[in-house]
């Protein structure tokens, strides 16, 4: 199965587990995915919002907001909803999770094989860098 095109992509990671923040970097760089990186769950939304990820890893246990909260304010936002967002955490996989509106969940700790299968298959669904198609639908002369 051929891997998904990553030219041009680019990956958040919310996570404040300095370790953890490592690790995902390098596994999302390896995949030639662009890395953002955000430490508490506000700055995660911001960046979400500044920067339109392709994808969106999101720890639940943050500073501040936590990732289901964060998960939550951008699925109910037009401008964020459509961005796929992985649930990472070592909790079980529960309703609170699935209410949240994430689109994928993987337990930690994870297996770079799950990782990697779960982030490809998600971006497959991305036709294109979505900075692109945010530029086509943005409405013209919207200020
Ligand atoms: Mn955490």
């Amino acid at each position: 199965m051929a891997s998904a095109d990553t030219s041009g992509k680019c990956i958040l990671i919310i996570e404040d587990n300095p370790l953890n923040m490592k690790l995902f970097s390098a596994m999302v760089g390896a995949q030639g995915y662009g890395v953002l990186q955000a430490g508490d769950g506000l700055r995660g939304v911001d960046l979400a919002h500044q920067e339109h990820p392709d994808l969106i890893i999101m720890d639940i246990d943050l500073p501040g907001i936590s990732g289901l909260e964060a998960t939550r304010l951008l699925k109910a936002d037009p401008e964020t909803r459509d961005i796929p967002i992985i649930i990472t955490t070592a909790y079980a996989y529960d309703d609170e999770i699935q209410a949240s509106g994430c689109d994928g969940y993987m337990a930690k700790p994870i297996t770079v094989a799950d990782f990697v299968g779960l982030i490809d298959s998600l971006m497959k669904q991305v036709p294109q860098p979505r900075y692109v198609r945010h530029m086509i639908e943005e409405p013209i002369g919207a200020d």
